[in-house]
């Protein structure tokens, strides 16, 4: 249970060194209670209270870890039943199913298409995941896929299958990247926890229900096994949903620490139907799954996936921010127009859009404004004369073009005297306040 301002604040020096930034180690307490610092900024903390307070700190949901190296991916760590109330931490991982009675051509084309990926406000969209299942029941035949699939991509792996038997050789080829054990049940849990065990392994527990999965994850805690996924077994859209809130509720807001673990849902399970596949995974993205595996991986279905996600695992309380600097797009060259606007993404993400739909090869310079838009970074002092003149004077545009005309945005307009002066030799051309109108704006352009 997470310790108040002062019961952390028994726990520290009391010295009020200042060290940590705070004026005193009450003020240092009641930030560390809010979540708002870092227990490591004060070197003065006994390893007692460090371990104390490390302890209570641990978030009631457990954060596990799949694979190693960059594809590694955390899920769970989740503190809160709302976005809005702080963030969630880690963004649910999707996993395209392959199958050893599939054909080789077939494994093929799914380990291309796991090999899709997209770039959306400076960030790459890609899945994590490929769940290996065996369906053959040939250990050895399940192996080899493995085996494939390893040598084919860097991803992480879910290993599936009921039998200890054919886990143990499907780990036996891939254990070095650390997979998901699918599953430990009320019938195989000894065997896969002590598989779990060896190799030090995350395992995926199922049960028929909530109770019953209660019963697991209590029993295999018991047993030394801590990193755990949990599959509640409903396959229903409406049972699945109920389950996915419970999980997620029971130890947050009722400390009930056997179900406080990340969770699988399987959309490819619940229907045959790709695009309501689509629909049911997107309403997990949302509610709670820390891994979703899907039958298939295409375009149209991934990619709003992926955005979805990426719109909820960003910080509401941070805006999204793009990297200062110069954009070229539609490869410019020395006569070529400069437009200017701020970082905040979606403003970086429509205007650039614009340009590149006029075909007008230009260069955008993306100035940093702390990720806030035009309006609101001119209303803050941040997108104003004394501030744009010095960043595209260091930019480095003067290197690119032999003009000097800088396009500022519409709503900049005010700007424009006070640019002239700042910026000596440049003229100062307003553009549109709407980025549609860019386009047509563009094709006016002469150097
Ligand atoms: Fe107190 Fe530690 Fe901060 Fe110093 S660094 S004021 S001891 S909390």
């Amino acid at each position: 249970m997470a310790l108040t301002g002062i019961e952390i604040f028994k726990l520290l020096p009391k010295t009020n060194c200042k060290e940590c930034g705070e004026p005193t180690c009450l003020a240092f307490a009641m930030k560390l209670a809010a979540g708002k610092a870092e227990l490591s900024l004060c070197p003065y903390v006994s390893e007692e209270a460090k371990a104390h307070l490390e302890a209570a700190s641990a978030p009631p949901i457990r954060t596990v870890t799949i694979g190693v190296g960059e594809r590694a991916i955390k899920v769970g760590g989740e503190t809160v039943m709302f976005r809005h109330e702080k963030r969630f931490e880690n963004p649910t991982g999707f996993a395209i199913l392959i199958s050893d009675t599939m054909d080789e051509a077939e494994v093929d084309a799914r380990l291309e298409r796991f090999k899709l990926e997209y770039e959306r406000v400076g960030l790459i969209l890609r899945p994590e995941l490929v769940a290996i299942k065996c369906e053959s029941g040939d250990a050895g035949k399940f192996a080899g896929l493995v085996e494939k699939v390893k040598q084919g991509s860097d991803c992480s792996i879910i290993l599936m299958s009921d039998n200890p038997d054919i886990l143990a050789a499907g780990l036996k080829a891939c254990a070095d990247r650390k997979p998901l054990l699918y599953a430990a049940t009320e019938e195989n849990a000894d065997r896969v926890a002590g598989l779990a065990k060896e190799s030090s392994c995350p395992i995926a527990v199922k049960a028929a229900d909530l109770e019953k999965l209660v019963e697991l994850t209590t029993k295999l805690t018991e047993a030394g096994v801590n990193d755990m996924v949990l599959d509640s077994g409903s396959r229903t859209l409406r049972r699945a949903f109920e389950d996915q809130v419970i999980i997620r509720s029971a130890p947050l807001t009722k400390q009930f620490r056997p179900l406080g673990f990340p969770t699988i849902m399987f959309p490819c399970e619940m229907t045959d139907d790709p695009m309501k596949e689509g629909v049911i995974a997107s309403a997990f993205v949302a509610k709670y799954a820390g891994i979703i595996v899907l039958s298939d991986f295409q375009g149209e279905s991934l990619f709003p996936l992926l955005v979805e996600r990426m719109n909820l695992y960003t910080d509401p309380q941070r805006p999204l921010a793009t990297t200062e600097g110069i954009y070229e797009i539609n490869n410019p060259d020395q006569n070529s127009p400069v437009l200017i606007t701020t970082n905040f993404s979606l403003t970086y993400f429509l205007i650039s859009g614009e340009i590149e739909t006029s075909r007008i090869p230009s260069y955008l310079l993306v100035m940093d404004t702390e990720g806030l838009s035009v309006m609101t970074a001119w209303a803050a002092g941040k997108f104003v004369a004394d501030a744009i003149a010095p960043f595209v004077k260091k930019s480095g545009i003067e290197d690119k073009v032999t003009h000097r005309k800088l396009i500022i945005p519409g709503y900049s307009a005010r700007e424009s005297g006070g640019l002239e002066e700042e910026l000596a030799g440049w003229e100062i051309l307003i553009g549109p306040r709407e980025g549609s109108l860019i386009p047509a704006y563009l094709k006016k352009w002469k150097s």
